[in-house]
């Protein structure tokens, strides 16, 4: 077994709880993948690229104006934005934001971060498989999680 670093870290987990680290455009920028037609876009994750949200920022002034680390700190969590964006992500990648928040809330970043990378580990090569295609941009192979 080769040591690897651990892929993920407080920075690339956005303020609704998303793990940028799972993104296939996350993934793509990071494996450094062709861009073009059929691939997927690059993007270098939420709070690394602009420091707050690309879902919630143009609706929540407290994300745009990062007055809140995580959306758990605000009383009303989830809104209606976020609730819209989770039930989203429950059905189609089997992921829950406010799962994730309230992990995050309950057990502390380090806890939620190896769950992480345990929960997403390629069984094949020990990388990052993703949560929108299964796919593991290191190896290739598509997995099961
Ligand atoms: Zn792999």
């Amino acid at each position: 077994m080769i040591f690897m670093e651990p892929p993920f870290t407080l920075e690339l987990i956005a303020p609704c709880g998303m793990n940028c680290g799972i993104c296939k455009n996350y993934l793509a920028f990071s494996h450094g993948l062709p861009k073009g037609k059929g691939q997927p876009s690059h993007c270098s994750g939420c709070r690394p690229r602009n420091k707050n949200c690309a879902f919630i920022k143009r609706n929540c002034i407290k994300v745009a104006q990062q007055q809140v680390q995580f959306c758990y700190e605000c009383q009303g969590m989830p809104c209606e934005k976020l609730s819209k964006l989770d039930s989203g992500y429950q059905k189609r990648y089997h992921m829950s934001m406010v799962e994730n928040l309230k992990d995050i809330k309950n057990r502390g970043i380090n806890a939620f971060l190896e769950a992480q990378q345990a929960r997403y580990r390629c069984p094949n090569c020990g990388d990052v498989v993703s949560v929108h295609d299964r796919k593991c941009y290191a190896c290739g192979k598509v997995a099961q999680l």
